[in-house]
């Protein structure tokens, strides 16, 4: 523990949290009620407690004080830089915030007549609108509940169509080895066998090695562009063509989308469909498991296999469709009622406060950022590949060859500075990878902080402090966590 104790085991202000069901006096209650009375009872039906809630017995300003402490325990994007690459911590502007808290907005219930909701239909109708107008693509699935979940539904759709030409035995689906997690996932999710694509010397996919595995069982292509190294993938046009000639889709992981918006029009490249994290790219706060929307948006070939509910527009205002319609073959339902309707209001009005002006500006300043970052740590770190970026750096861990510091000690040692680190060991095709997405919400002063802090910790680190690397995180509530054992046998239950 730290080198100096107090008698509260607190520091400074920082307060050393109980559980709340450590806390608590039996008998103590934040709120005062009268007792009921037997006939008030009786109107439950029978249905009554009757053994102990098990739930600690604490005060008002006691249950105040405990929440907003771990609040104050949380880093986010309103505390500090966040640069997590491959997740688009943007700021996230309070006037989506403001819109999407509208009581109109808010307070709407799934369950309400179609007529008292056309308001809401619209915004889901407008969304769609723009979604489509930005990316060229004739359709989009709106309710997908993140970018997971699109892909999922992109592929569903995929799967449909193949079965619809008589094609089902293409069980096969090809995923570069740089790709994120869940693009093998839900192959393997949508029953696909997942069959790896080595990248090139560039960080960019191998056109040969990819029409080497084409073939007639192959499903599709899930790709994703710009790439997770942070790179374009600039053969994509070639790509596209090789996967449909061999009979197959091209999906497209759109999670980096932040990048190209406003500059290059999805549906020239070839893809059929691909998903959009809302949360991501058109700002609504996110991590720690939600919320999201990952709408897909889908090439004609396979619009006909899109999900319900979708809008159209319909004698008496808009509709929602629940069913099959005349020339349609919908795959099924992704999500109950219609999407995740806060995260739309919030993307929309993102959208409309920036305007298609702004969209470009944000994508043209993210990638610049990038760029900054990584001409600006280029010398001290090792950028993995030549050129420039996308919208993030990566950087591999061959600036800490014989420092005896790894990627993860150098990512402690940014949390005892203040910063959130960035994405580590990600993607798998360099070693030790430290992939830093800054965003276009940054400004150049935040930039240059962050860069005199990496700066001074690998000259730190080339100057043979390892110890004092392992031994960060210092200034934390806790120092480093047994992560195995967490993830293995995690505990969460309280018990007494
Ligand atoms: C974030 C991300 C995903 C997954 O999106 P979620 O909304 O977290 O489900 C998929 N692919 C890439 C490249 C991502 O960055």
């Amino acid at each position: 523990m730290s080198e100096t104790t107090s008698f509260s085991g607190n520091k400074g202000l920082q307060i050393e949290e109980k559980l709340i069901f450590e806390m608590g006096n039996p008998g103590a209650v934040a709120v005062d009620l009268p007792e009921p009375g037997p006939v008030d009872l009786d109107r439950m039906g029978g249905v009554r407690k009757r053994a102990d809630l098990a739930l600690p017995d604490l005060s008002e300003p006691q249950v105040v004080r405990h929440y907003t402490r771990l609040s104050q325990k949380n880093y986010g994007i309103d505390t500090g830089f966040y640069p997590l690459g491959s997740c688009t911590m943007k700021h996230n502007p309070r006037l989506s915030e403001k819109v999407a808290r509208l009581p109109g907005l808010a307070d709407l219930h799934p369950f309400q007549p179609r007529q008292t909701v056309q308001g809401a239909l619209e915004v889901i109708d407008q969304l769609a609108w723009w979604l489509k107008q930005l990316t060229g693509m004739p359709a989009v699935a709106m309710s997908p509940a993140a970018g997971a979940h699109g892909e999922w539904c992109g592929l569903m759709a995929i799967r449909a169509a193949h079965e619809d030409s008589g094609q089902g035995h293409r069980r096969r689906v090809l995923v570069p080895e740089s790709a994120h997690g869940t693009n093998p996932a839900t192959a393997a999710m949508c029953g696909y066998s997942v069959d790896p694509i080595p990248a090139k010397e560039n960080g960019r996919v191998d056109l040969d090695a990819l029409k080497a595995k084409l073939g007639p069982d192959v499903a599709a292509l899930m790709l994703t562009n710009p790439n997770t190294c942070g790179l374009f993938e600039s053969e994509i046009i070639e790509i596209a063509a090789a996967v449909h000639g061999a009979g197959a889709y091209f999906y497209c992981d759109g999670a980096n989308f932040n990048a190209i918006v406003g500059r290059v029009k999805v549906a020239d490249l070839g893809i059929d469909a691909m998903h959009i994290n809302l949360h991501k790219t058109f700002s609504t706060p996110h991590g720690g498991g939600g919320p999201g929307a990952g709408p897909t948006v889908l090439s004609a070939a396979l619009a006909p296999f899109a999900p319900v509910p979708y809008v159209v527009s319909g004698p008496d205002g808009l509709e929602l469709v629940e069913g099959r319609r005349e020339g349609t073959k919908p795959f099924g339902r992704v999500k109950g009622f219609h999407g995740q309707f806060g995260v739309f209001v919030r993307a929309l009005a993102y959208i409309l406060s920036m305007g298609a002006d702004g969209l470009r500006q944000a994508s043209s300043d993210a990638v610049l950022n990038a760029n900054y970052l990584q001409a600006r740590l280029g010398d001290v770190l090792t950028p993995s590949f030549d050129g420039p970026c996308m919208h993030e750096a990566l950087f591999d861990d061959r600036f800490l060859k014989d420092t005896g510091v790894t990627t993860l000690d150098f990512a402690k040692a940014l949390i005892d500075e203040g910063y959130h680190p960035m994405t580590m060991y990600f993607p798998l095709v360099v070693h030790g990878a430290l992939l830093m997405e800054p965003t276009e919400t940054e400004s150049k002063e935040a930039l240059d902080q962050f860069i005199a802090v990496v700066r001074g910790l690998a000259e730190k680190a080339k100057a043979g402090a390892a110890e004092d690397f392992k031994a960060a995180p210092r200034h934390t509530p806790r120092r480093r966590l047994d992560e195995t054992l967490a993830a293995r046998t995690p505990i969460l239950r309280w018990k007494a």
